[in-house]
């Protein structure tokens, strides 16, 4: 059984070495010379969105899934006639566009920030006046890591925010004061069967996530994670791995955005977990039984970002599961994470500060 993957990132790579040992091949689309999974298997090399070098990927495959949500869904809607592909395009076409992503929040009562569409300097002049400051402005389409994104303080800055992004559709939204960032992970197979992982707790910097401790938060916070989730897999009739992030305020979780895709701060359920993300994604696609989704431990997972730091040190942590993705290194670049597995929360948090005063000495932890 082939499984095609459009995009070769680090998540590609991660679910061929969770489905190697299944007995399962890979085949991947990458525009890149030598992108992270091509250490793994072929790789067609090729704008994501070539038709050629789709239907050369449908040909090789049974089943076709993607490792990065901004691929042509008008590509990938031509190729569906030929091959089965999933998670489903609805949803990645719900979460390419950050408009139409609060709409389904909406539509599915799971509360989000307030926001409104901004399309010129006079909308955005409105939504600051509506909504108030201070506000993100964003991107609509093809942001990421925190890319395309301007937080607006003052309303003397509105100006230069416009003319700084204002050249796509953008979203205006309220700037949420955060007590804590989460995130819930679950997968839905082709037979409906759902597995939900126990909550991410995240801390980004710069837009970018850095670190991941799970299980987090109160149960509280996990019912009412879960409760969302499952609304939209229901919605989709969703196969694979979703992922949605939240902001906590107040008890309270607002979501932030959905990805339709293996996710970031589900990598420590590689060595947490009873079964990772990265295999229950495969097992969902293809309609068999999912793992059990729930920690074997208290887990930590650190991104290392921009600098590889040498292996021989990385390794000199006991019990410090190390990943290098075999990246370029270049500033704001994840190369690869490493996942720590203790016995309690404590012990966890303990180690992982340890470990953030030489890996990440900016980054706090709550
Ligand atoms: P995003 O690309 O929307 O996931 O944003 C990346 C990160 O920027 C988030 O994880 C937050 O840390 C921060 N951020 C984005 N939007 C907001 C917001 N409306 N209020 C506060 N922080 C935000």
């Amino acid at each position: 059984m082939t499984v095609g993957i459009v995009g070769g990132g680090q998540l590609g790579r991660m679910l061929a070495m969770a489905g190697y040992p299944l007995g399962l091949d890979f085949v991947f689309l990458d525009p890149a010379a030598d992108p992270p999974a091509a250490a793994l298997a072929p790789h067609l090399k090729g704008p994501l969105d070539d038709r050629r070098l789709l239907n050369e990927l449908a040909r090789r495959s049974e089943i076709i899934t993607f490792d990065w949500e901004n691929v042509s869904v008008a590509a990938l809607r031509e190729l569906a006639r030929r091959v089965r592909i999933c998670p489903p395009l609805a949803a990645l076409a719900a979460s390419q566009d950050r408009v139409s992503e609060k709409r389904l929040f909406e539509r599915l009562k799971i509360p989000t920030t307030r926001w409104r569409a901004v399309a010129s300097l006079k909308q955005l002049q409105r939504a600051v006046a509506d909504i108030g400051l201070p506000g993100v402005l964003k991107t609509r389409r093809l942001g990421y890591d925190g890319k395309g994104q301007f937080l607006l303080k003052r309303a003397a800055e509105v100006e230069s925010a416009w003319h700084q992004l204002g050249a796509v559709p953008l979203l205006y939204e309220e700037s949420v004061a955060f007590s804590h960032e989460v995130s819930i992970i679950g997968a839905r197979s082709l037979h409906g069967e759902v597995a939900i992982y126990p909550l991410n707790g995240n801390v980004h910097s710069q837009g970018i996530l850095r670190v991941t401790r799970a299980p987090y938060g109160p149960p509280s916070w996990q019912t009412l994670a879960q409760r969302y989730l499952a609304r939209v897999l229901a919605h989709f009739r969703y196969v694979g791995i979703l992922a949605i992030e939240f902001f906590v305020r107040r008890g309270r979780l607002i979501a932030n955005e959905m990805a339709p895709r293996v996710h970031n701060s589900g990598h420590w359920t590689i060595e947490g977990a009873v079964t990772s993300q990265f295999e229950n994604h495969l097992r969902a696609i293809l309609g068999l039984p999912l793992g059990a989704a729930h920690a074997r431990g208290h887990c930590a997972m650190i991104n290392l970002i921009g600098e590889m730091p040498p292996l021989r040190e990385l390794l000199a942590h006991e019990g410090l599961h190390v990943h290098d993705y075999a990246k370029a290194p270049r500033p704001g670049r994840k190369l690869g994470h490493c996942t720590l597995v203790a016995r309690s929360a404590y012990d966890r948090d303990r180690r992982l500060r340890g470990l953030l005063a030489t890996l990440a000495p900016n980054t706090r932890i709550p």
